[in-house]
């Protein structure tokens, strides 16, 4: 390991351990998570019309996307919004970061993972090689609900058809899900995150592959488990490797 990724590993609060098993053999090892039901009505559908256009949204270019996002009006968040918060990065990226919803930063400036969380997330992606600007970094929701309370399923679901045109167009080789609420909206599943981890799963709206890990905001409260999220981009590197 380079003294460089030991640096970001230690900015992180990482102390440096071996992993028990190779996480090829983790990978190799993975039996696919039995999934509940879906509870949550996956808005992806991304051929239907927004009110206030009469273009699809499984037409529309990033640009012309992030557009009629500003524009939204599609669900109550609008209301309260600052502004909308698209999405941001390499419009090539292989990896693609999702996330549950804009704070209180990221409605502000108009961008997603800002603030200490946001500059957790960059060091984690420099841990495993990653530069922010190599990455795409969206939410479920483009906009931040009131006091930060989880999205409400009519929100996801109004809102999920532009978070599947931007994968739709991006093509990323791997989706990271951060967070229970990312994780369970796009697996369709309440399993728990601790279960969820370590596998690669499927977002049955795109066909992509999803690895599960926690939300940085999350890591700042508990940082007794940045060395299990280390862990999973460990294991989404591997992936993206093994499924080229
Ligand atoms: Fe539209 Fe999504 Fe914002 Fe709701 S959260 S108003 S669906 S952009």
């Amino acid at each position: 390991m380079s003294e460089r990724r030991l640096a970001y590993l230690n900015a992180m609060g990482i102390e440096v351990w071996v992993p028990r098993d190779p996480v090829a053999q983790a990978i190799d090892a993975v039996v696919p998570v039995e999934l509940a039901e879906p509870t949550i009505p996956v808005g992806g559908n991304t051929s239907q019309l927004r009110a206030d256009t009469n273009l699809p949204i499984s037409d529309l270019p990033l640009d012309a996307l992030r557009t009629q996002v500003a524009q939204c009006t599609a669900c109550e968040l609008h209301a309260s919004r600052t502004q909308t918060v698209f999405g941001v990065g390499n419009p090539q990226a292989e990896w693609m970061i999702v996330g549950e919803a804009p704070g209180a930063d990221e409605d502000r400036q108009g961008e997603p993972f800002v603030g200490r969380a946001g500059q957790l997330l960059n060091a984690m992606l420099k841990a495993v090689g990653l530069e922010r600007g190599d990455v795409y970094i969206a939410n479920i929701l483009k906009c931040r609900p009131p006091g930060n309370r989880d999205p409400q399923p009519e929100e996801a679901a109004q809102c999920t058809p532009f978070l599947n045109r931007q994968i739709e167009l991006i093509q990323p080789r791997l989706i990271l899900a951060v967070g229970r609420v990312a994780a369970h909206h796009l697996l369709q599943t309440d399993v728990s995150l601790a279960k969820l981890r370590g596998s690669v799963h499927r977002y049955d709206a795109t066909g992509s592959p999803v690895v599960v890990s926690y939300h940085p905001a999350y890591l700042l409260r508990s940082p007794k488990e940045k060395r299990k999220a280390w862990e999973d981009l460990q294991f989404a590197r591997q992936a993206i490797r093994k499924y080229q």
